[in-house]
C-alpha cells in the first residue's frame, strides 16, 4: 500500500486522466464536459456501420481497384506513377518513361534525350506512321487537345490513384458507411484501503439512467514494488446488478461508500496481455491477414476491460 505519494484531492482526477488515456489509445475522442458533474467526460469515436469495427477518419491515397494489393493501402508516392490523361479522348501518357508505344498505330517508339537542363525530356518518335511528340508537352499526344489533367496511377495495375478519407480498419469490409457513437465516462478514483479492498463514495442520483453510460473504478495497487493500474468498467445495468442490490436504500439521499468485489476478474486489466494482442493485431492488419485479425479481435474482447464500450448499444445509430 502506497497512498501517501498523492494527496486524495488530486488522485480523482489523475483516475480521470487514466481512463481517458486508455480510452484515447483505443481510438476515442475525449471530451469535458463543462457543466455536468455526473459525467466525468465524453467518449466519442467512428465506427463501420456495417461491421462495427473501428474507423480510420484520415485521409489516405490509394488504388482505386478492387482486386489490387494497393487497393485501401495509404501509399507513397514511390508507390505510384504521375501521368497525364486527356479528358477529351481518354489518352493517358506517362512522360517519365522512355518506352512508349505510338498513341495513333501502337508501334513501338524510337526515345532520344533531346535536353539534360534541369527535367529530363524525351523526343518519342514514330517508326512506323513518324508521329512525333516530345515528353514535356502540356497537350495530349494523341489528339492534340489542351484539355489535360494530371492523372496519378499504381505502379502495380495501372489504375487510377485517389484520395479516400475513410475507411474501415476491418480489410475483410468493403463497407462505405461509418457512424460516430458517444459514451459518457463516470470515474470514481479509489485509494487501496486496509486489507487491499478499494471503496469510492456515491450518491445514486449522480448515476445517469442510459445504455451509453459507463461507471468506472480505477485503482492504483503494487505488486512487488511494481505499479499496477486497475480499472473496473461497469455499464449502468451492471453496476445495478452488481453493486445495489443489497444497497439501494443505502444509496437514496446519501453518500455511501460502495466497495467492488476485489475478486472479480473485471477490476483486473492485465496489462501485459492486452498489449500483446494490440501488436499482434497491429500486425496482422498490416499483412492483411482477416481471420488471424477476428481471432484477436475475439481475444481482445476478453482481456480488455474497455471493450464493452466498444460493443454496439441500440442508440448507437
Ligand atoms: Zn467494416
Ligand atoms: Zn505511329
Ligand atoms: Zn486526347
Ligand atoms: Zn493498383
Amino acid at each position: 500500500m502506497l497512498n501517501q505519494d498523492i494527496k486524495s484531492g488530486l488522485f480523482g482526477s489523475i483516475g480521470e486522466n487514466m481512463v481517458a488515456f486508455e480510452l484515447a489509445k483505443r481510438n476515442w475522442f475525449v471530451y469535458r464536459p463543462y457543466f455536468d458533474t455526473r459525467i466525468d467526460f465524453i467518449a466519442q469515436k467512428f465506427v463501420c456501420k456495417k461491421c462495427f469495427s473501428d474507423w480510420e477518419s484520415k485521409h489516405i491515397v490509394s488504388c482505386s481497384d478492387k482486386n489490387c494489393k494497393n487497393f485501401l493501402k495509404d501509399l507513397n508516392q514511390k508507390d505510384y506513377l504521375k501521368t497525364r490523361k486527356c479528358l477529351d479522348c481518354g489518352y493517358i501518357f506517362n512522360k517519365y518513361t522512355t518506352e512508349h508505344d505510338c498513341p495513333k498505330c501502337d508501334t513501338k517508339m524510337t526515345s532520344n534525350l533531346i535536353t539534360t537542363s534541369g527535367q529530363r525530356n524525351y523526343q518519342f518518335t514514330c517508326n512506323f506512321c513518324k508521329h512525333s511528340f516530345s515528353s514535356q508537352t502540356r497537350s495530349c499526344v494523341k489528339c492534340g487537345s489542351n484539355n489535360c489533367v494530371e492523372y496519378p496511377v499504381c505502379k502495380i495495375c495501372g489504375s487510377e490513384i485517389k484520395p479516400r478519407n475513410t475507411k474501415c480498419q476491418n480489410p475483410g469490409c468493403d463497407s462505405i458507411d461509418y457512424a460516430l457513437i458517444i459514451r459518457t465516462i463516470q470515474v470514481k478514483s479509489s485509494h487501496e484501503e486496509e486489507g487491499g479492498k478499494i471503496g469510492f463514495n456515491f450518491k445514486l442520483q449522480d448515476l445517469i439512467d442510459d445504455e451509453r453510460h459507463f461507471l468506472v473504478v480505477y485503482s492504483r495497487t503494487f505488486e512487488d514494488y511494481k505499479e499496477k493500474h486497475n480499472f473496473w468498467v461497469m455499464s449502468v445495468d451492471e453496476f445495478n446488478n452488481e453493486m445495489l442490490s443489497e444497497s439501494a436504500s443505502k444509496l437514496i439521499y446519501q453518500n455511501a461508500r460502495l466497495h467492488p468485489p476485489t475478486n472479480k476478474s473485471q477490476s483486473f486489466f492485465n496489462e501485459i496481455e492486452y498489449n500483446k494482442c494490440t501488436f499482434d493485431l497491429e500486425k496482422a492488419r498490416k499483412r492483411k491477414e482477416i481471420n488471424k485479425i477476428i481471432e484477436i479481435e475475439k481475444q481482445l474482447q476478453k482481456v480488455d476491460v474497455f471493450a464493452k464500450l466498444n460493443r454496439f448499444i441500440k442508440g448507437d445509430f
